[in-house]
């Protein structure tokens, strides 16, 4: 069969799926499969950006303005991981941007760091969802490959999720962003550390105190002052 027929069908069964539930049991055709395995494991996150940029593996690739691949120190320490573009992220294809990504980029500042050194930002989709809704688990199982190829060459020391929904993303576990904070998680054995969106501080100035202290235990973890063992 036509691989282009093929994906297309199965992106077919994959909407109707999400609208009647899983009812429908859909799976993946051999020449998506093959189509993948065509792709060698890049060498570079430019190598892979070149890979994936045209992406249609799910229904958000139809409707984004931009891909948002990531952007930052491809030998970073710290990746900050975010749920997925915003409006002013699919507009300009580069994750915290708008009034968020510039308290992000002050906070950084505050821990000697930014976009340029020894950080790297990106989310786990890589396309817009509409009206900002959260991902939904059949787009994060299509898109979480790409954020675990990206962090096997970035090989950070720490992850920070930013906010409750890149928290539960990550760790598949529905609690409140309180209960994953001030704990050490793994994901693909790195360890991962919950924080709050900068976009939560924009619209409750009482979560800056936390996000603070989160960020000095960061440094602290960065600057192997505190042992996470
Ligand atoms: S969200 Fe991810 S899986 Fe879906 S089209 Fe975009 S890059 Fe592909």
């Amino acid at each position: 069969m036509d691989p282009n027929i093929a994906v297309n069908i199965y992106h077919f069964l994959s909407q109707t799926r999400e609208l009647f539930g899983d009812e429908l049991f859909v799976q993946k055709s051999n020449a998506i499969e093959n189509r993948s395995s065509d792709n060698k494991f890049p060498e570079s996150l430019e190598e892979f950006y070149s890979q994936i940029n045209n992406c249609l593996n799910c229904q958000l690739g139809y409707k984004r303005t931009k891909f948002v691949f990531g952007v930052g120190d491809p030998n970073a320490d710290l990746l900050l991981v975010g749920e997925a573009p915003g409006v002013d992220e699919d507009r300009l294809g580069e994750p915290f941007v708008g009034r968020a990504g510039k308290l992000l980029d002050k906070i950084l500042a505050a821990i000697h760091l930014n976009r340029n050194k020894g950080v790297y930002i990106c989310n786990v989709l890589k396309c817009r969802p509409p009206n900002n809704r959260d991902p939904l688990p059949s787009e994060v199982d299509q898109c979480e490959p790409y954020l675990q190829h990206q962090i096997r060459l970035i090989k950070p020391k720490l992850i920070v999720a930013l906010g409750r929904v890149a928290g539960k993303t990550l760790l598949k576990h529905d609690v409140p962003l309180k209960a994953m904070r001030e704990k050490i998680h793994y994901y693909e054995n790195i360890p991962l550390i919950v924080t709050y969106h900068p976009a939560a501080l924009l619209r409750n100035s009482g979560f800056k105190p936390p996000t603070w202290k989160d960020f000095q235990w960061i440094q602290s973890i960065l600057d192997g002052k505190t042992n996470i063992g």
